[in-house]
């Protein structure tokens, strides 16, 4: 039909509906109201009741009750008590291995480290939960040009994995090893910090995708493409400039890695990737994706930060995915030298939330992988000012308990429904070998 017969037509229909059938056109519209109120009601009753039990309070009606205080440090503590910092990415466990050589009896958490993670300060920051990161570095081109050198990478890998499950062994009165966003809300409810593993770059694989999923069943829940090196998976994207592509985004071996990750259910994450590497997993990954540790570009101009034309295909909308961006605090990510403040580190959360959206924006620190940081978040006591500082900008509560985790739960939760998703469909484990290899 074109539209001008369309506009012909419809007086007649008007017309003939209004004549036959009011009283019905009545009672539909009605529950039409009725329905689209109730899915009003149901969307934001969802919305807040996700991070509301995680407090383990009562949030039947998440928006009632009384008002917050006016003061901003005490409305952000009254925020972070229903809903506690989720950070996805700190480096305690690099710390503990250039400061202890990783033995676990020579640390004790409950006091004061030398960097900025320790339990009294996670505490005073109402930290609900955060990611270890098991990081390994870059071989530094010991792999040779095709990665097909050994490396230490894998083993490394491992070390990092044995040290933070130890400590959070060692402190099992404060933190727990948690495998599902379900069971990070639940420690979360009981007043543990949720404590989850994430790699931090396809290079720690040893080029192979049978490693991912043994990384999987230590308790590792989202992997970085890649470091500040390209690996056989996928390009990086270099660190204050970008680096000169190798495959143009993701490898042919970079495909099966991704099909991988979502049927085992664990978060692509595309901190540290190229731009054409982030819009292409964005485009082929079936499940939403995070950015562990990123801060947006527009805000302050190096390669390591999202572009704006990335953070566009996030959202709900077509064309987009689900995504989450984790703000980095990485003084020469936030602004010029000298320059990198909380409120500096507040303006990448509000372009991000301005581009991609407030449900897609959270914390991700980078606290104990950073040399030095931001005037006014030092360490991991200092969340409640940044909280504070979005409340001041008009963040409302609901924001708020996206940005600290809510947000970053939803992802999560996204992952592993594909993961499920693609286990009833039937989906097998990835056999794909690296084609350089010679020796399978
Ligand atoms: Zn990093």
């Amino acid at each position: 039909m074109d539209p001008e017969s369309a506009t012909e037509r419809a007086p007649l229909l008007e017309h003939e509906t209004d004549r036959a059938s009011k009283p019905r056109k009545v009672v539909q519209g009605t529950l039409f109201v009725i329905f689209a109120l109730g899915l009003i009601l149901f969307l934001f009753y969802y919305e807040g009741v996700q991070y509301g039990r995680a407090a383990g309070e009562d949030t039947r009606w998440p928006w009632g009750g009384d008002g917050l205080p006016k003061e901003p440090h005490e409305a952000a503590l009254r925020i972070l008590a229903k809903a506690p910092v989720i950070d996805t990415h700190i480096d305690l466990p690099w710390l503990i291995r250039d400061e202890y050589s990783n033995n676990a009896s020579a640390v004790d958490l409950r006091t004061p480290t030398p960097g900025h993670v320790d339990i009294p300060r996670l505490r005073a920051g109402k930290v609900g939960g955060f990611f270890w990161s098991v990081y390994a570095p870059c071989p530094g081109g010991l792999e040779g040009p095709d990665f097909l050198n050994p490396t230490f990478s894998v083993r490394d890998t491992l070390e990092q994995i044995d040290i933070s499950h130890e400590l959070i062994r060692k402190h099992a009165d404060t933190f727990e090893l948690t495998l599902t966003a379900e069971e990070m809300q639940s420690a979360i409810t009981r007043g543990k910090i949720a404590s989850v593993l994430g790699v931090e770059g396809a290079h720690q694989l040893g080029n192979s995708i049978q490693v991912l999923r043994q990384y999987y069943t230590l308790g590792v829940r989202y992997m970085t493409l890649t470091h500040i090196c390209h690996n056989a998976f996928a390009d990086s994207g270099g660190f204050l400039k970008p680096f000169e592509p190798l495959h143009g985004g993701l490898s042919e071996l970079g495909h099966p890695l991704i099909y991988e990750m979502n049927r085992l259910g664990m978060l692509v994450d595309l901190s540290h990737t190229s731009d054409d590497t982030a819009l292409q997993a964005l485009q082929i990954s079936r499940a939403p994706v995070v950015w562990s540790h990123s801060s947006a570009r527009s805000m302050h101009g190096v390669a390591r930060n999202v572009p704006d034309n990335v953070l566009e295909k996030i959202g709900f909308g077509e064309g987009q995915k689900d995504a989450v961006v984790m703000i980095n605090f990485a003084p020469q990510f936030v602004a010029e030298d000298g320059k990198a403040t909380l409120s500096a580190v507040a303006d990448h959360v509000e372009h991000v939330a301005k581009i991609a959206g407030k449900k897609h924006v959270g914390i991700g620190s980078d606290f104990d992988g950073i040399g030095s940081t931001p005037v006014g978040l030092e360490d991991v006591s200092k969340y409640p000012d940044l909280v504070a500082k979005l409340y001041k900008r008009g963040w409302t509560k609901y924001e708020l308990a996206g940005f600290t985790g809510a947000n970053f739960l939803r992802v999560l939760h996204g992952a592993e429904n594909t993961a499920r998703e693609m286990a009833e469909e039937g989906a097998q484990p990835s056999y794909a070998v690296y084609s350089k290899r010679t020796d399978l």
